[in-house]
């Protein structure tokens, strides 16, 4: 049986405008605090009212602008390190003879990958918190 059920926003408006720094975009932006009031529905039918919610939005990208949505440098290292036993399982581990020519592509892929996913860590940018930062020109 198939179940329709969610949050329905009734009454959205803007009650506030704000120029901040957009954590996502990284550049300061116009952002727009949203006001709705907000009931659980079934079926479209609105049951349980759940009040009042603002949020604050990016006209340039639709995200909150203070939540930061980048991967951090810390967990790119932790699956370059959880990445190496998998990358050796493919490598030096005991196969079926039958499937030793379609390893290859797997072997291919997942060093590929695993090859990217060691320069986007290495060349990572680091994650600018404010404006100030973001605007500083790096020192000779
Ligand atoms: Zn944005």
């Amino acid at each position: 049986m198939l179940i329709f059920y969610g949050i329905h926003e009734f009454s959205k408006k803007v009650t506030d405008k704000a120029q901040v720094f957009c954590k996502t975009c990284q550049t300061k932006v116009d952002a727009l605090e949203q006001q709705s009031f907000n009931m659980a529905h079934l079926f479209f039918i609105p049951l349980i009212p759940l009040g009042t919610k603002k949020v604050w939005i990016c006209p340039e990208c639709g995200q909150d602008p203070h939540c930061r949505t980048r991967t951090s440098r810390a967990k790119k290292i932790l699956l370059c390190i959880l990445g190496l036993p998998f990358l050796a399982a493919i490598w030096f581990g005991e196969g079926k003879p039958e499937d030793a020519g379609s390893m290859w592509g797997v072997r291919a892929v997942f060093t590929i990958g695993y090859l990217i996913l060691l320069y986007v860590t290495i060349y990572h940018q680091p994650f600018v918190d404010s404006e100030d930062e973001g605007n500083s020109e790096p020192s000779a």
